[in-house]
């Protein structure tokens, strides 16, 4: 049927409509576009040097292993760059094991080296006491974990000698995120979506996001041709916060008007930068743990003294 053909190939057969673009593509030009739009994210953000030692967060998600599938890839063809593989255990009972297990296996078939650190050991305490810890579900159990694996992985980075952290955030993640700070007022943390790498002023270390241009469904269709095996078990306390939510209703827009998530992210992109240009972060020392801290105590250590205290 000539309406499955390739449209960039013509000649095999058409596996994935892409609805915003009109294009059908077969399974060799899906999975080059997705690795072509990758690589001309990390040159168009100036994302890595050739002598860049990388710190994966790997979590055993599609996302993270399809990444490190990806880098792994762009390095030793370029043969540039160090990768690390960081995975962090938040201490989730039932739910991280299974992908810890696949991320050694996924790292030792790359022959990429895998580091483990956990919340208990980083910060005394797991996910799952933190959560029977807290005084009231105000406090959600994904903003104490995000607060938690954020400093998790800039520790753990550290710890394995790299200059940039890359994590697997995709498009969606960083809608959702605009959407977050914007109906949560914290209109400075917009400046933070702007994906040119941040150089931190205690460490020097670069966070980099090489997905942010693809669509979440685009990944785990390619994870999915790639034979990627990754987790589909979904962490118990998911639901809590409003990022599902979000999610379905970013879903249901872009299947109703195809494109539309790639024109919120254009404006993203465009607030985000004026954002990170007017914000004045300074980069203050927590008088607790010494960490970077725009504040006197920084939110890890917030969170810490009211989960400590219960
Ligand atoms: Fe942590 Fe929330 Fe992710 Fe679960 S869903 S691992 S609580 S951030
Ligand atoms: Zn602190």
């Amino acid at each position: 049927m000539s309406s499955l053909s390739c449209s960039k190939c013509k000649n095999k057969n058409g596996i994935y409509f892409r609805p915003y673009s009109g294009e059908t593509l077969c399974k060799s030009c899906f999975i080059i576009s997705i690795e072509e739009k990758t690589s001309r994210t990390i040159s168009k953000f100036s994302m890595i040097n050739y002598d860049d030692k990388i710190a994966v967060g790997v979590s055993g998600g599609k996302d993270s292993l399809s990444l490190l599938y990806i880098l792994k890839e762009i390095t030793t063809r370029k043969n540039i760059c160090t990768l690390v593989a960081i995975t962090i255990d938040e201490g989730i009972m039932g739910y991280r094991d299974e992908s810890l297990k696949l991320v050694k296996d996924f790292c030792a078939k790359l022959n990429v080296k895998n580091e483990i650190f956990s919340y208990k050991d980083l910060f005394g305490m797991n996910m799952d006491d933190a959560i029977s810890s807290r005084p009231s579900k105000k406090m959600t159990s994904c903003s104490i974990c995000g607060t938690f694996r954020r400093r998790a992985i800039d520790i753990a980075a550290q710890n394995v000698g790299a200059n940039i952290i890359a994590t697997g955030h995709n498009l969606d993640d960083q809608l959702q995120s605009f959407l977050i700070n914007i109906i949560s007022g914290d209109v400075n943390r917009i400046g933070w979506l702007n994906p040119e790498p941040v150089n931190y002023h205690f460490n020097g270390m670069k966070k980099i996001k090489p997905f942010i241009e693809i669509y979440e469904k685009e990944i785990v269709f390619y994870a999915l041709q790639q034979n990627i095996p990754f987790q589909t078990e979904q962490c118990p306390y998911m639901n809590e916060g409003i990022r599902t939510d979000l999610r379905n209703f970013f879903n249901l827009l872009e299947e109703q008007r195809p494109g539309i998530k790639y024109n919120t992210f254009s404006s993203l992109l465009k607030i985000s930068k004026i954002s990170k240009f007017n914000s004045d972060i300074k980069h203050n020392k927590c008088n607790r743990c010494g960490h970077e801290s725009n504040h006197g105590i920084c939110s890890v250590c917030k969170n810490l003294i009211i989960l400590q205290s219960n």
